[in-house]
């Protein structure tokens, strides 16, 4: 298909309207014009024009109307990796997954693979995207497929003496897609992790991200390994750094208090993972207003355990979800986040009535727009929105639908949204995504075969 830009106004009707802002309306209409929404409300109450002209009916049937779903956090470049990195403790999953970006990987995979996860993102209903990458690739997908974003640029460095070049890097990188930022597609930056940057790097990031008014994503408190770095200067990534002539000494209490001290806990700085983080860490995080991305599918992939989501809640956090990379998930599918956050909850607490669907679902629409700091914007169905709706069949969630929301948290893993439009032009539909390269996902499965080799090749040697 070709991307449909819908002139003039339009009236999308549908079974359930789920406006995230407000309570469920049962046979609801959006009113949009152009990119932005006008009107949300029931359909016997709609207007029958708009400024611009009397509005066209879109008859959506028995279908529930959301905003587009905000996924806070991906690498969208390391989509071919799925499958590629099973069963490995997290130090050799990352050392892994670094040597094959550097001895394997080139431009080309990466832009593919990027495209590609831009593709399955917007056919599930993802319309924005929190995306964390060294390289280029993902912010030209989002781009070429009309997908909204922040691409916040990697740097890395975990030894001192090179962070004036890191730095220099990082600012070349940023001046240059600067240039190309639409406003759909921004710019941010990615100090990494507190085992990859040095304290000296987190610093001078903070105070360049702070004079250049860009925002902050930083990997934080994902691991024990990283606990057993900042705290203690032990465990695999000290060893690591000190093999590689890197002075190591504990650095903080904790990760949080590492980047606190480094002057990153602030709004505009998303943390992704927060899995460790003590009750004192969750009380600093919402005090200084910085969202978070919580990855539920990631964490509990590589063993890193269960984030305090609801005692992030309570306090009242910028929480959103996040499906983090397809080499720890493998899945790029928010409502399987949104249902997992909820289990993961559930089964630790031993309660049923925590996180009901309803809340859920905020957090994979209005939660991720507060994360990335976009939530004047999108998040919600209301009026001076940005028109990001994701229409799904009532009937794909198996049906009968009792409860919108429910039916699309609990039984809505794995499906394909039927209609999804990004400020107002249809992206996808049924699975099929406009402007997408027919030879784009072969290209990628021809790469992670590659990998699959190389890594044979690797274990063999
Ligand atoms: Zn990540």
């Amino acid at each position: 298909m070709h991307p449909h830009a819908v002139s003039g106004p339009v009236r999308w009707h549908a079974r359930w309207v789920l406006p995230i802002a407000g309570p469920p309306i049962a046979d609801g209409t959006v009113v949009t014009a152009g990119d932005r929404i006008l009107w949300v409300g029931p359909r016997a109450e709609a207007p029958h024009g708009a400024p611009g002209g009397d509005a066209r009916d879109e008859d959506l049937g028995d279908a529930i109307l959301t905003p587009g779903l905000v996924n806070a956090h991906t690498h969208l470049d390391l989509t071919l990796m799925r499958g590629g990195l099973e069963d490995l403790d997290f130090f050799a999953w990352i050392r892994t997954l670094t040597r094959a970006k550097r001895q394997l990987l080139t431009a080309a995979d990466f832009r593919d693979s990027a495209l590609l996860g831009v593709a399955e993102g917007l056919a599930a209903g993802i319309t924005t995207f929190g995306d964390t990458a060294d390289n280029d690739a993902p912010f030209e997908a989002l781009r070429a497929l009309g997908a909204r974003g922040i691409a916040f640029r990697e740097v890395f460095g975990p030894d001192p003496a090179e962070c004036d070049r890191s730095m220099a890097d990082l600012a070349a990188a940023v001046e240059a897609r600067r240039a190309h930022a639409t406003p759909l597609v921004r710019v941010g930056v990615s100090p990494h992790a507190p085992y990859s940057v040095s304290d000296a790097l987190f610093a001078a990031v903070a105070a360049y991200a702070a004079r250049e008014g860009l925002p902050v994503a930083v990997h934080a408190a994902e691991s024990a390994a990283e606990d057993d770095l900042v705290q203690r200067g032990t465990g695999p990534f000290a060893d690591f750094l000190r093999a590689r002539g890197i002075a190591v000494e504990a650095r903080a209490a904790g990760p949080i208090a590492l980047l606190e001290a480094a002057g990153l806990l602030r709004a505009g700085t998303l943390l992704i993972h927060c899995v460790r983080a003590s009750g004192a860490d969750v009380q600093r995080v919402v005090a200084a207003g910085c969202g978070v991305a919580h990855c539920p599918a990631s964490n509990a992939k590589l063993g890193h355990g269960t984030a305090p989501l609801a005692a992030f809640l309570a306090a009242g956090a910028r929480v959103g979800l996040g499906s983090d990379s397809m080499a720890s998930n493998d899945a790029m599918d928010l409502l399987a986040e949104a249902r997992l956050a909820v289990f993961a909850q559930r089964a630790a607490a031993g309660r049923a009535d925590l996180l009901p669907a309803a809340e859920a679902l905020a957090l994979a629409t209005r939660g991720g727009a507060r994360a990335l700091g976009l939530e004047a914007e999108v998040g919600t169905l209301e009026p001076g929105k940005q028109a990001d709706l994701v229409a799904w069949r009532a009937t794909a969630t198996g049906g009968p639908v009792g409860h919108p929301a429910a039916a699309l948290v609990f039984a809505g893993a794995g499906m394909r949204a039927h209609r999804v439009l990004v400020a107002g032009v249809e992206r996808a539909r049924d699975g099929v995504v406009a402007g997408l390269d027919p030879a784009v996902p072969g290209r990628v499965r021809d790469a992670a075969r590659r990998m699959a080799e190389w890594r044979g090749q690797r274990t063999a040697g």
